[in-house]
C-alpha cells in the first residue's frame, strides 16, 4: 500500500492517524516502545519500526505532520529523529502552489516561509484584500500592509534587474486570480 501524495492537511488535523499502520501492527502491540528507540543504538527496534512505516498508507502525511510540529520523539514516517533533522531545512524551504491556493480558499494550512512569500506576491498581483491576507497569515492588517510594502519594493527591484527571479520562485507561483 502506498500514498501518492499527501492530501493538503489542515493544521491540527489528526484524522489520518485512523489509518496508521503502527496503531494495529503486531510488532507495535508486542513492543509498545518500538517507535521510541532508546538514546543508545537500538538498531533492531529502528529496523522493525521502519518496516511497519514502509507499508503504512499515511507515511508521507505522518512525516509531514512530524516535521511541521517539530515532533522530535521516535520514528515518524519511517525516519528517526536525527534523519528528520537532516531533511527539516529542505522541508521548511518547500513551496507548493496548491498549498498556498488551499490557504487562500480558507483551509488552515501550515505554510512555509517561501509559501507565505508567494502568498504575498500573489496578493500584490491580484489586489487581494488586507483582511483576507491577515486572516490567512494570522497577523494584523497593519503587519499585512508592511509585508505588502516590502513585496512591492522587492518586485520593483526584480523588474529593474531585468527579471532575475529564481526558477524555484517561478515553480511556486500561484495561478493568477
Ligand atoms: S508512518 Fe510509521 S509512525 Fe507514521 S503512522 Fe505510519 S506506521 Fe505510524
Amino acid at each position: 500500500m502506498s500514498e501518492e501524495r499527501p492530501a493538503i492537511r489542515a493544521r491540527g488535523d489528526q484524522t489520518w492517524q485512523e489509518r496508521a499502520a503502527c496503531a494495529v501492527a503486531v510488532e507495535a502491540v508486542r513492543d509498545p516502545d518500538l517507535f521510541f528507540p532508546g538514546p543508545v543504538a537500538d538498531d533492531e527496534r529502528i529496523r522493525l519500526a521502519r518496516e511497519v512505516c514502509s507499508s503504512c498508507a499515511v507515511r508521507k502525511t505522518c512525516l509531514e505532520a512530524a516535521l511541521e510540529c517539530g515532533d522530535a520523539a521516535g520514528v515518524r514516517g519511517g525516519l528517526t529523529e536525527a534523519e528528520r533533522r537532516a531533511v527539516r531545512q529542505k522541508f521548511d524551504l518547500r513551496c507548493d502552489p496548491a498549498r498556498v491556493t488551499a490557504a487562500l480558499a480558507g483551509r488552515d494550512v501550515h505554510l512555509t516561509r517561501p509559501e507565505k512569500q508567494e502568498l504575498i506576491r500573489w496578493a500584490v498581483a491580484s489586489n487581494t484584500s488586507n483582511s483576507l491576507l491577515a486572516s490567512v497569515l494570522k497577523v494584523s492588517e497593519a503587519h499585512v500592509q508592511k509585508l505588502l510594502r516590502q513585496e512591492r519594493r522587492t518586485g520593483a527591484d526584480v523588474e529593474g534587474s531585468a527579471g532575475t527571479s529564481s526558477a524555484g520562485q517561478a515553480a511556486c507561483q500561484v495561478a493568477a486570480a
